[in-house]
């Protein structure tokens, strides 16, 4: 590497590389040509190689960045505005009231504003379910984010396209209008087994398998859609989904709270993927998804922040350290969820559960060039034995200096270099006076 000239050289860091072997190259540099990553190694061989623009770690860490795996990034919006009330209340007396009035500037500015939060606290993907998603698939664009972006899906008439019939026409615009973007992919995403009829799901299962594309569902998140599911259909919401033949390696299942022995066989069976969002679940009293149960058994689980308005934050650094003592705590047994397990959860298991494996969730070299850099010279991370414990454990979003996405550096010494976040600030608090003054 030493004479070869590339686009951007990280160098002077401890390289988490996330790699099948958990490769950590104490001090590694990272070499970046266009998207991708051209090498990763020490400094006797990728350190010294030319380069147009060479960022030193100075002494922190280098790792792929963060990936979200379920968020409804628009909801930054509503941030706050009803909190500590009963889920049902919380929905249908503020949630849903406020998003009847949205639009897409506004579902733009909430999209812009989770963008600047996430990348300053190291996400470089999110996968997100909301309305008006063009415009959360422009906001990602305009920050130079990658996500994942699905139009919800619904049995009632929606407060965007009105009824199904135009949601899924839209859906099929979307896929059209991003097939083969660098940064975006197209999902199909209906709600959730409560909210959408076996024929909506089966219908959307057939639109993603017939693109390859993922199809995204909240799935046995409460105790309450359990017994729903069952009154209806006899069934579980696992089950449900399994008797309509819509589990399948491309379904990315969101919270799977409430899950029998048997539903983790199936999702097992199936290799169905899972968001584990435990802010959410324990803010909204939901309960403790049996993530131990669905690692022990095998299936891929990624963590995501859901929305702003049940977290109240998209810092995948404090979701991670929720997770690992969530489980702790919950089995009274220490050794569950270890901090590489989740750190693992946060990146490549993530990126899996996306079906965006061979591209990102690691640093190797091929795969788009997706990183955070950390600064560890800060007093609530010193002395530095375990780089991995240290991040799921004491580490914040704010530690996270540098943003590369897609080889393209989108934040630099904590300032976002793709869009002005005072501005996105300042509309968003625009919006929010108005949403305040109706109450
Ligand atoms: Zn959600």
């Amino acid at each position: 590497m030493t004479d070869a000239q590339v686009d951007i050289l990280i160098r002077n860091g401890i390289v988490l590389t996330m790699n099948p072997d958990h490769t950590v190259i104490p001090d590694g540099a990272v070499a970046i040509q266009g998207d991708h990553i051209a090498a990763v190694g020490g400094p006797a061989t990728v350190g010294t190689c030319g380069a147009r623009k060479v960022i030193d770690a100075g002494g922190g860490i280098i790792m792929p960045g963060l990936v979200n795996t379920h968020t409804h990034a628009s909801m930054t919006l509503f941030r706050g505005l009803a909190d500590d009330v009963p889920l049902m209340s919380w929905l249908n007396d503020h949630i849903f009231p406020a998003e009847a009035d949205l639009d897409y500037r506004k579902v733009y500015c909430g999209a812009l504003l989770a963008c600047a939060e996430m990348i300053l606290s190291g996400t470089t993907t999110f996968c997100d379910m909301y309305l008006f998603e063009d415009a959360v698939a422009q906001a990602a664009r305009t920050a130079g984010m990658r996500a994942v972006v699905g139009e919800v899906l619904f049995d009632f008439p929606s407060p965007h396209y009105g009824p199904l019939e135009e949601g899924f026409a839209y859906t099929a615009a979307l896929i059209e209008a991003y097939r083969g973007d660098p940064l975006i992919t197209v999902a199909v995403e209906p709600h959730s087994p409560y909210l959408c009829a076996p024929e909506l799901l089966q219908r959307a299962f057939e639109l993603a398998n017939r693109h390859r594309l993922p199809m995204v569902v909240h799935l046995a998140e409460t105790e309450k859609e359990v017994q729903d599911l069952r009154q209806r259909y006899g069934r579980t919401p696992v089950e449900h989904l399994e008797t309509l033949g819509v589990l399948a390696p491309n379904v990315l299942a969101c919270h799977c709270v409430k899950l029998s022995a048997t539903d983790i066989q199936r999702l097992q069976r199936y290799d169905v993927k899972v968001s584990h969002n435990p802010e959410s679940n324990m803010k909204l009293a939901s309960g403790i998804a049996p993530v131990p149960e669905l690692l022990a058994a095998g299936v891929c689980v990624g963590i995501g922040t859901d929305g702003a308005a049940s977290n109240n934050n998209l810092d995948l650094f404090l979701e991670m350290d929720t997770a690992a003592k969530l489980h702790k705590v919950h089995r009274l047994d220490p050794t569950v969820l270890g901090a590489e397990t989740v750190l693992r959860m946060a990146t490549r298991e993530g990126a899996r559960a996306l079906g965006l494996s061979h591209r990102i969730g690691s640093l190797e070299a091929g795969k788009q060039a997706d990183l955070i850099l950390i600064d560890t010279r800060r007093p609530h991370l010193t002395p530095l034995y375990h780089p991995v414990s240290q991040l799921v454990y004491a580490a914040k979003g704010s530690d996270v200096t540098t943003a590369i996405i897609n080889g393209r550096v989108v934040m630099e010494n904590g300032r976002i270099l793709t869009f002005d976040v005072q501005k996105a600030m300042d509309d968003v608090n625009a919006i929010g006076d108005r949403i305040a003054g109706r109450r």
